[in-house]
């Protein structure tokens, strides 16, 4: 499918090279080093490692798995990542100079530079130009931003950042906000902050003022039983709310069989473009969350908790890293509570894969693994780990209060429990809209999101974010739920909804998710480090070779390791079954 690249040196540069080998050999031979093996580590260099590592907030001792945090801290100190750095960080942590630089290189937001190579500039903005991003004209800010901020200022076009309802998104520095103007970047650019964010949100004390943590000390003190009160979690028909959809309660009885010590990994990675739900909840009412996610614990047997969030989702860690500090300073009944980690993701869309984020939260590449072992059995650190999206947690104090019908009661067409749709796109109020699961899009659009904006005409939607395909809109009337959508190629995931309208173009949809995926593959397997490229190419002629396409199609969904290059193609396909008049 790809052309075989050969790279030919002549034969007369190898004999030469060797034979230098063997001069520089023999010159060696019997003679002592002045220096070490490798490259030399750079005095400055290791001093100023020494004083980051020796001021980390995850304590004095160098740990492994904490490589990423660790190159947070020197790209937050000096602005990239220079070789003399990765070097003396290697050194510090005993790891060959490769294996560090390996991890740098893997994560999109770490600036590894090259030897001699210049700093980048001292400011970044980032622009999403993902799918509701690039409807809402992301390309012209993209455009016309460099000459505008001048060199001191870098531009990239970046994958989405989580704010797709206020589209185009932007991220000034670390300062991410939505409705990106020229005029509302350069502000921005000019006084380092922004406004757009939520700064109010439940602080403990006016959460615990509405009765927060008392689920989880009943529970705690064993005025709840543990087996009602998971029975109770089954009973409702929570499913995992970041696209897997595995029944929660089910999965506390799986893993609390395990051997102890078991992990809760949370994952608040949240990169499906479409989907911002997490973000939504986290910026309003974060002790919710953290009390589903205690509860979670305590009943499952939990030993450590390592709650993984997205690098972009900046102002939420600053939130997390508050509120946990309050709530260990002061924890609910007085009782201790587990070891919790708040870790920051660097930049990968595959991190969001569960075991892909174990492998980031060990302090590697975040690379998908082979199934079996599962992560119930085997995850973070080989022991048996309880693996959660935010938003399934967020429900469990709720759910419990009021109990599993509560819950199931909620629903349409024949579904049950609720979902918080994100929507975004050609509609009058996008956003996170909490709504009875197996809504249909039309009855969404119509009483959730204010109908359809002035001047466009209901064309077509994503029922689950960049993975979960493309359905145009007379097919409007599928109830949105798990299970419901597959029959037509599709598939709710984390329930991202992009409207489209008559004034879009579903084949452009489907290339500018493809080049997201193509992007985001980790190049763990061919099908799919190979397929999204060529998949880019094809997507971007006039006429697509449909057959080619769909054989293309077929191979990534067989021989893909993990689910973004299975469901890649997903796109491509309702493109070709239900659009032919856009693509031939
Ligand atoms: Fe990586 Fe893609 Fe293979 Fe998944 S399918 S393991 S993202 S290369």
């Amino acid at each position: 499918m790809n052309e075989r690249t050969t790279i030919t040196i002549p034969l007369a540069e190898v004999r030469s090279t060797m034979k230098a080998r063997t001069a520089l050999q023999g010159t060696l031979k019997g003679s002592a080093r002045g220096t070490p093996k490798g490259r030399q580590v750079d005095p400055q260099a290791r001093a100023d490692i020494a004083a980051l590592l020796g001021a980390s907030k995850f304590g004095v001792e160098i740990r492994r798995d904490l490589l990423i945090e660790y190159l947070h801290l020197i790209q937050d100190k000096f602005g990239a990542l220079s070789a003399a750095h990765i070097n003396a960080l290697a050194e510090a942590m005993k790891l060959a100079q490769a294996e560090v630089y390996e991890v740098a290189t893997f994560y999109h937001h770490f600036d590894v530079l090259k030897e001699g190579e210049e700093m980048p500039a001292a400011l970044t903005v980032r622009v999403c130009d993902t799918l509701s991003c690039a409807m809402a004209g992301a390309h012209e800010l993209l455009d016309r931003l460099p000459a505008m901020l001048g060199k001191d200022v870098r531009v990239l076009a970046v994958p989405c950042i989580g704010r797709c309802s206020d589209a185009p998104a932007v991220c000034v520095g670390q300062n991410a906000f939505g409705d990106g103007t020229v005029e509302s970047i350069i502000h921005a650019v000019k006084v380092k902050q922004i406004s757009g964010v939520p700064g109010i949100y439940a602080s403990l004390a006016a959460y615990r003022a509405e009765f927060g943590y008392q689920t989880y000390q009943d529970v705690v003190c064993g005025k709840r039983d543990a087996d009602a009160t998971i029975k109770e979690m089954e009973d409702s028909g929570l499913r995992g709310l970041g696209g897997a959809g595995f029944s929660t309660g089910r999965k506390w009885r799986i893993v609390r069989t395990g051997a102890a010590p078991r992990l809760l990994v949370v994952n608040i990675d949240e990169g499906e473009p479409g989907t911002f739900k997490d973000r939504y909840y986290l910026e309003r009412d974060p002790h919710r969350f953290l009390e589903g996610m205690l509860i979670a614990a305590y009943l499952v047997g939990i030993d450590a908790i390592y709650i993984y969030l997205r690098d972009e989702y900046h102002h939420c860690r600053a939130i997390l890293e508050t509120e946990l500090a309050v709530l260990k300073a002061d924890p609910p009944g007085g009782k201790m509570l587990p070891h919790i980690e708040l870790r920051r993701g660097a930049g990968a869309y595959i991190c969001g894969e569960e075991s892909a984020m174990i492998e980031s939260i060990e302090g590697k590449r975040g690379m998908p693994r082979l199934r079996p072992p599962y992560v119930a059995q085997v995850g973070l650190f080989d022991r048996p780990t309880l693996e959660h999206n935010f938003e399934t947690l967020f429900w469990v104090r709720d759910i419990l209060e009021k109990g599993a019908a509560w819950f199931s009661s909620h629903g349409m067409n024949g579904r049950k429990g609720l979902r918080s749709f994100s929507v975004s796109g050609r509609v009058n109020n996008p956003g996170v809209k909490l709504a009875p699961a197996g809504i249909t899009v039309n009855q969404l659009i119509k009483q959730f999101c204010g109908g359809m904006r002035e001047g466009h005409r209901f064309y077509a939607y994503l029922p689950g974010g960049a993975s979960g395909g493309i359905l145009p809109a007379s097919m409007g009337d599928i109830p949105l739920d798990f299970d419901t959508l597959q029959p037509y190629g599709c598939f709710i995931g984390s329930a991202g909804i992009v409207i489209l309208s008559e004034q879009d173009k579903a084949r452009d949809a489907a290339l500018n998710l493809m080049k997201f995926f193509e992007h985001e593959s980790c190049g763990q397997c061919t099908p799919c480090r190979v397929g999204t490229e060529k998949a880019v190419q094809l997507l971007a002629e006039k006429k697509w070779k449909t057959s080619l396409l769909e054989e293309l199609s077929q191979v990534m969904v067989d021989a893909s390791i993990c689910g973004l290059g299975q469901a890649a193609p997903n796109p491509i396909r309702c493109v070709i079954k239900h659009f032919a008049h856009e693509i031939s």
